[in-house]
C-alpha cells in the first residue's frame, strides 16, 4: 500500500494566526513543529496499517517547512518550489493507492480558519466548472486524474463541513473549531496527533477505494484576482482569457494543467505584490 500525503500548515491544531504561517517569526518555528507532529502522526497511522511506501509533499508557501530530520524516517519528502504539480508533485510518478490531506483549510470565499485558496494575497476566488473550489477540491480532482482516491482530510471544522458533500468517501479529522478567521479553539497537539493517527489507520483499513471524480473535462477555470493588476499579469500566460477587470479564464482537458496554471499565476503575482 502506497500513500501520498499533502501537508499544509493553516489547518494544523494550534495554528490560527497569519504570522504563525510566515517564516521569520518566532511563532512560525512552533507552527512548523506542530505541522511536523501531525504529519508524523499520519505516517505512523499508515505504517500501523501496513503502508509500504509513504511520500509527503510539503505544500505551504516556500514548500520547505518540514525539516527533513524531523520527519519519520520511513517517509520520503517532496520539498522546495516551484514545482509543476505543486502540492501533489510526485503523485503521478508511482501507483499510489491513496492520498491524504493534513493541515488543509477552507477555500477563499468560505468562512474558515485562515481560509484561502493557494495564494491569499493574489487569489480572491477560484471556480472550476462553475463551482467554488478550494485546495482540497483541486487536488482531489488531480488525484482522481492520477487514479488515486482521497481517503482522509484533516483541518478545522469548516473544512470538514465543506468536505462532507464534496469528498464523502474521505474520513474527516477535525483538530480545531473556528472562532473567527484568525482565531480557533484547538485540540492539544497530543490529542490532534492521536486523532490523525487513528483516523489514518481507519482510512486505510478498508483496502483500496476507488477515486470518485466530481469534475469532468473540459475543466473551465475562473480565477478572480484580488486586484486588476494581477489579472493583467495572469492574462499574459498562454491560453488565458480575460473575463473582466479582475477575472481570467482558462480551459484545459486535464486538471494537472489547471494546477500548473494556478501555480504559475501565483508565482507571477509574487513579482507584483
Ligand atoms: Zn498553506
Amino acid at each position: 500500500m502506497k500513500l501520498f500525503i499533502v501537508a499544509d500548515i493553516e489547518g494544523v491544531a494550534g495554528v490560527a494566526r497569519p504570522e504563525q504561517c510566515r517564516p521569520g517569526n518566532p511563532e512560525y518555528e512552533l507552527a512548523r513543529a506542530l505541522m511536523e507532529g501531525e504529519v508524523n502522526a499520519a505516517i505512523e497511522g499508515a505504517i500501523d496499517s501496513g503502508a509500504t511506501r509513504i511520500v509527503v509533499a510539503d505544500s505551504h508557501a516556500s514548500m520547505s517547512n518540514l525539516r527533513a530530520d524531523h520527519i519519520h524516517p520511513f517517509a520520503e519528502l517532496v520539498h522546495g518550489k516551484p514545482r509543476r504539480f505543486s502540492m501533489a508533485e510526485g503523485l503521478a510518478d508511482d501507483e499510489f493507492d491513496a492520498i491524504a490531506f493534513i493541515g488543509l483549510h477552507a477555500p477563499a470565499g468560505v468562512a474558515g480558519v485562515l481560509a484561502h485558496t493557494i495564494n491569499g494575497r493574489a487569489f480572491h476566488r477560484v471556480e472550476l466548472n462553475g463551482e467554488l473550489v478550494g485546495e482540497t477540491d483541486l487536488y482531489a480532482a488531480y488525484a482522481c486524474e492520477c487514479g488515486v482516491p482521497l481517503v482522509l482530510v484533516s483541518g478545522d471544522d469548516r473544512l470538514a463541513a465543506w468536505g462532507e458533500e464534496r469528498h464523502p468517501q474521505a474520513l474527516r479529522v477535525v483538530v480545531k473549531q473556528m472562532q473567527a478567521t484568525w482565531s480557533a479553539r484547538s485540540l492539544s497537539p497530543q490529542a490532534s496527533r492521536e486523532r490523525i493517527r487513528q483516523a489514518m489507520r481507519d482510512a486505510l483499513a478498508g483496502g483500496r477505494g476507488e477515486p470518485q471524480p466530481r469534475f469532468f473535462a473540459p475543466y473551465r477555470l475562473k480565477l478572480v484576482a484580488t486586484q486588476p493588476v494581477l489579472a493583467d499579469a495572469f492574462s499574459m500566460l498562454p491560453g488565458v482569457e480575460r473575463l473582466d477587470a479582475q477575472s481570467i479564464g482558462f480551459t484545459s482537458n486535464t486538471v494537472g494543467e489547471t494546477i500548473a496554471l494556478l501555480g504559475a499565476a501565483s508565482l507571477l503575482a509574487g513579482s507584483l505584490i
